[in-house]
């Protein structure tokens, strides 16, 4: 009785398996089209500073309108970009995109920075700052306006290679922020060694403070020290008015999060920002 029960929880386990290794097969051939059949779509959440609660730019995020399954978060799709190399080609296009729109908000005299999110595999190419500069400069874009994100993971994928990116990027006017700081593994020296502007506390530190006394502690070293270092810090995922004065008081520059605005549609984004002036 126990061998059979056994048999077939193993059968139900199988079963399972297969049907998110052919779900896995599934989203990776639908995706292999979504960009020919113009599924991506990027959604654009406000960046509001601290001191004069305005918006003064946004965060481009992808989304990914599937015939076969509706509005696809990233964290679902990305990972499968990544894996299968074709992030490569999905980034060249959230690029265009973004400088697209920065260049629609500039010419209705709405000056907003757009931040857009670069994976590891990103770095892996060597003409990446080219292939960006080039697309920011048919558009007539000034770098400045541009912000790059990357994760702790990124910079650790090939420490050398990653850093003189950086700088490249940096050389040309780019600005540079460190996504879902404190998550990563990368050591703090790292935070002298790339050439960041701006560190962005990641969520996870954010949502419990002002009660959760560890979470507080954490908070207050992160603004502390890159406040010494001349590095500006957005702070995630901020959710509730406690969690603005807090970090206002403790002088963080820069709320993203829902307390604020959900990341918006571009014409949503637009109306808000008008109404922002
Ligand atoms: P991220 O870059 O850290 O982006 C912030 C994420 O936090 C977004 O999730 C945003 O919607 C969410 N968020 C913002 N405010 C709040 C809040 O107050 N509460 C909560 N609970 N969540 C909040 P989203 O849009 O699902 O994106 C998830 C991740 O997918 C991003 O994390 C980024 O790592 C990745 N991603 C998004 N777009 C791109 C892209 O174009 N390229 C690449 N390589 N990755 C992207
Ligand atoms: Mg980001
Ligand atoms: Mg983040
Ligand atoms: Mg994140």
């Amino acid at each position: 009785r126990a061998k059979e029960l056994g048999r077939n929880q193993y059968c139900l386990y199988d079963h399972a398996l297969a049907g998110m290794v052919n779900n896995r097969l599934e989203i990776e051939n639908q995706l292999r089209y979504a960009l020919s059949r113009n599924e991506f779509l990027l959604h654009f959440q406000p960046k509001v500073d601290a001191k004069t609660r305005k918006i003064i730019g946004a965060e481009a995020l992808i989304r990914w309108n599937s015939p076969e399954r509706g509005m696809v978060s990233p964290v679902e799709f990305v990972p499968v970009l990544e894996e299968t190399g074709m992030i490569l080609e999905v980034t060249q296009w959230v690029i265009t995109e973004a400088c697209r729109v920065l260049k629609a908000w500039h010419q209705q005299g709405l000056m907003v920075q757009l931040a857009v999110n670069l994976s590891a595999m990103d770095f892996r190419q060597q003409d990446l700052v080219d292939q960006i500069n080039t697309q920011v400069s048919n558009f007539g874009i000034e770098p400045r306006w541009l912000e790059l994100e990357v994760t702790e993971g990124v910079l650790l994928d090939d420490l050398q290679r990653t850093s003189e990116m950086l700088s490249a990027f940096k050389r040309e006017g780019y600005k540079i922020s460190l996504d879902d700081f404190g998550t990563g593994y990368s050591s703090l020296s790292y935070l002298k060694r790339f050439p960041l502007d701006c560190l962005k506390i990641d969520r996870s530190f954010v949502r419990d403070i002002p009660s959760d006394q560890n979470d507080v502690a954490l908070v207050n070293a992160i603004l502390a020290m890159a406040s010494s270092l001349g590095l500006v810090v957005v702070a995630e995922g901020v959710e509730e008015l406690a969690q603005v004065e807090f970090l206002s008081e403790k002088g963080c520059d820069y709320f993203q999060g829902y307390f604020f605005s959900k990341p918006l549609s571009e014409s949503d984004f637009e109306v808000l920002l008008r109404a922002d002036a």
